[in-house]
């Protein structure tokens, strides 16, 4: 197994330093066992990363560069993190507990923000507005200057990756609050961009909690904009602070996505949107399809599939599970594992039968088994709420309307899918579900390329795509009077 080092500390202004507020324990979700303890950072800790990429951004040093070589330092961190995969992906396992072949997709995934984004820079173009004879007159994108970054611990890699690499793409300097519970990882990031040429500044990652560090990173006022991922009262919070300093934020948060199945679905090829919709990183996905709503017609012959899927996976501690396959880690803590174990025992409670798994492990560590509820209605805790675990929750429907009906019928609206081999149907559901994206046929389909964030509770702005590119940056209009 590798070596883990025992002391992991911040990078502000270019420099590795400890944290006014201490240090944190990280412990092996898989183990319970000890791993490292990491800096904790306070407020003042804050303020100096804050002033630091304050500093960078009004020395002008990243907007002068032609932009193709900002983008080629932003391409050159992926490839720097991709060079590292396996370590990385050791230290991301051990932290997070998901599977090693999981968390080489991680690292992947997230060399992947670096080079899509890194390859755009040169494209954020402005247009020339037409004002007459007198005038010339154009737009220019400018960096809103220092972003501020708050990262969740389900996929404390990708997620940095992705707000990071189209911040720095656009020229914004960055501080990143990492997540408390694996601030490991994030470590990497400072280091790539150290790495890349980015100035001392540039790139500031800290550990600290949220309603101290998290709190005091929010509501800096030489904070320019803030990227959120997280949960609904976290954002909720972040978006009072950002309105405190008017400055702009995305808010990433949860979601109770649903698939539609129909009755002319595929259930063979769904049986593999089963599999990764919800017991990928055990169900710890914001955009899980914790919700099947299958016509009635299909019901029983669905619940026996998904039952056999969930039966067939194999828990245990994600280190020892090194190739892709059929199996599953651990849950981050085992608070969250308790909080998925009691939502499924309220919804047995008020009605839902469980068809597979239901209960924690009977082992040490912070394993849940891979769970299919069933007679789950849609008034029930357990089909408006996100568990944040492996929990598939099947709901019944009699037809098209009710089933989109039933789609809507939370507060989010993050992702959602339509299964039939009916073009005209899946294209009206996608048309009427309120969801930011809509898979067809596929869950997860789509990638780096494809915006991504939510309707309703799920949050506002996007990440991802061209689309995530516009929030890092804010319009100035120049007109010229010409003479003669
Ligand atoms: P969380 O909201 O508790 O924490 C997220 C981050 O916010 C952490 O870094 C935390 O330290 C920080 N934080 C907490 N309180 C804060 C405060 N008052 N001010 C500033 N920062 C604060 O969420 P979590 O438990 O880490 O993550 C799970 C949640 O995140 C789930 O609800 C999930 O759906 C959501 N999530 C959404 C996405 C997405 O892209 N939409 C991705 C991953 C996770």
């Amino acid at each position: 197994m590798t070596q883990i080092k025992s002391h992991w500390q911040n990078y502000i202004d270019g420099a590795w330093v400890g944290g006014g507020a201490g240090t944190i324990d990280v412990h092996d979700p898989a183990t319970g066992a000890f791993l490292a303890t990491a800096a904790l950072a306070d407020a003042a800790d804050v303020d100096r990363a804050v002033m630091a990429a304050r500093r960078v951004h009004l020395s002008a040093e990243l907007t002068a560069l032609r932009p193709i070589e900002r983008g080629r330092m932003v391409q050159a961190m992926g490839r720097w993190l991709l060079a590292r995969k396996e370590e990385i992906a050791h230290v991301l396992t051990r932290e997070q507990g998901k599977p090693l072949w999981e968390a080489m997709i991680e690292v992947e995934g997230a060399a992947l923000y670096f080079e899509y984004y890194g390859n755009q820079a040169s494209t954020v173009e402005g247009r020339s507005i037409p004002l007459g004879a007198g005038y010339f007159d154009f737009t220019d994108y400018e960096p809103y200057g220092v972003s501020a970054q708050i990262i969740p611990w389900n996929y404390p890699v990708e997620m940095t990756a992705r707000s990071l690499s189209a911040a720095l793409t656009t020229g914004n300097t960055v501080v990143i609050k990492s997540p408390e519970l694996t601030p490991l990882t994030n470590s990497y990031f400072a280091q790539a961009a150290e790495a890349a040429g980015f100035p001392a500044g540039c790139v500031n990652v800290l550990c600290g909690l949220g309603h101290e560090a998290g709190a005091a990173l929010a509501g800096h006022p030489m904070v320019n904009q803030i990227v959120f991922t997280g949960s609904v009262p976290t954002g909720i919070a972040i978006a009072k602070a950002a309105a405190g300093n008017v400055v702009p934020c995305v808010l990433e948060l949860g979601g109770k996505s649903a698939a539609i199945v129909y009755d002319d679905a595929d259930l063979d090829a769904f049986e593999t949107d089963i599999r990764w919709g919800i017991y990928f990183n055990a169900g710890q996905v914001c955009s899980a399809m914790s919700r099947v709503i299958v016509h009635e017609s299909r019901h029983d012959e669905l619940v026996e599939r998904a039952s056999a899927i969930a039966k067939s996976l194999s828990v245990g501690p994600g280190a020892e599970r090194v190739e892709f396959g059929p199996n599953m880690g651990a849950m981050v803590s085992l608070a969250q594992r308790d909080r998925a174990a009691s939502m499924v025992q309220t919804a047995t409670a008020q009605g839902a039968s469980v068809a597979a798994g239901g209960h924690p492990l009977n082992q040490p560590g912070a394993f849940m088994e891979p769970t299919v509820l069933c007679n789950v209605t849609p008034d029930m805790a357990i089909a408006r709420e996100e568990v944040f675990g492996p929990v598939l929750s099947v709901l019944s429907f009699k037809d098209d309307a009710e089933a989109i009906a039933i789609a809507n019928s939370t507060e989010y609206g993050l992702v959602a899918g339509a299964f039939t081999q009916d073009l005209n149907r899946a294209t009206r559901a996608a048309r009427q579900l309120r969801a930011g994206q809509v898979f067809i046929n596929e869950w997860y389909a789509g990638g780096v390329e494809t915006p991504f964030g939510g309707y309703g509770k799920s949050g506002y702005g996007r990440e991802k795509g061209r689309e995530a590119l516009w929030n890092y940056v804010q319009t100035k209009n120049i007109a010229i009077k010409l003479k003669g």
